[in-house]
C-alpha cells in the first residue's frame, strides 16, 4: 500500500491511524531519508495513545520510552549508531518483547534487530511525501480504511 501525505498534519493522522489498529507486542521500522517525516510519524502515534508533550528523535540516546496508556511505546532512533553490537548491549530484545516499538533508520542495526512487523518507507513527493507501507496485510487493510475514512 503507498499512501500520499500531503503535509505535516496528515503524516500525524497517518500515524495516529497506525496507532488506532496495531496492538502490543508490535515492531515498526520507519525507513527513508533525514526529514522525511518518520519522527512526524511518531508523534501522531505517540500522542494518539495519550502522551501530551513533545515527540522528538531520540538521535542522541538512541530510545525515548513513552508509558502510555498502561503499555509502553519505544521511539528508537538509530541514526548515530555506530555499531549495531550496542544494541545486543543495550538489551534491545528486553525493550521489543512486550511494547510498541518505532524505530527510525533500521538500517544501522542489521543483522541485531528481529523481523517488523511493519515496514514504512518514507520518500519526497511533489511538496509533500509518499509512504509505502508493507507488513501484515489484516493490519494494512485496516489503517487504510481509517486514514481515508
Ligand atoms: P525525519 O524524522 O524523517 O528526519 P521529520 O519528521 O523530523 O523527519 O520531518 C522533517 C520535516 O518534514 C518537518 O519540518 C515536517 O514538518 C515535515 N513534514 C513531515 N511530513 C510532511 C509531509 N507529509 N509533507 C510535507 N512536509 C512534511
Ligand atoms: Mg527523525
Amino acid at each position: 500500500m503507498i499512501v500520499e501525505i500531503p503535509d505535516e498534519k496528515q503524516m500525524e493522522r497517518l500515524g495516529a491511524s497506525f496507532a488506532e489498529v496495531v496492538s502490543s507486542p508490535v515492531l515498526i521500522f520507519l525507513q527513508g531519508d533525514l526529514g522525511m517525516g518518520k519522527t512526524t510519524f511518531a508523534r501522531g502515534f505517540i500522542r494518539y495513545l495519550g502522551h501530551q508533550g513533545n515527540v522528538k528523535s531520540p538521535t542522541y540516546t538512541l530510545v525515548e520510552p513513552y508509558t502510555v496508556g498502561g503499555g509502553m511505546v519505544y521511539h528508537f532512533d538509530l541514526y548515530r549508531l555506530c555499531d549495531p553490537e550496542e544494541l545486543e548491549l543495550m538489551g534491545i530484545r528486553d525493550y521489543l518483547q512486550d511494547s510498541i516499538s518505532l524505530l527510525e533508520w533500521p538500517g544501522r542495526g542489521a543483522g541485531v534487530l528481529p523481523a517488523p512487523s511493519v515496514v514504512l518507507s518514507f520518500r519526497e513527493s511533489g511538496s509533500g511525501r509518499q509512504v509505502e507501507c508493507e507488513g501484515d496485510s489484516a493490519t494494512l487493510r485496516l489503517v487504510e480504511e481509517r486514514f481515508s475514512g
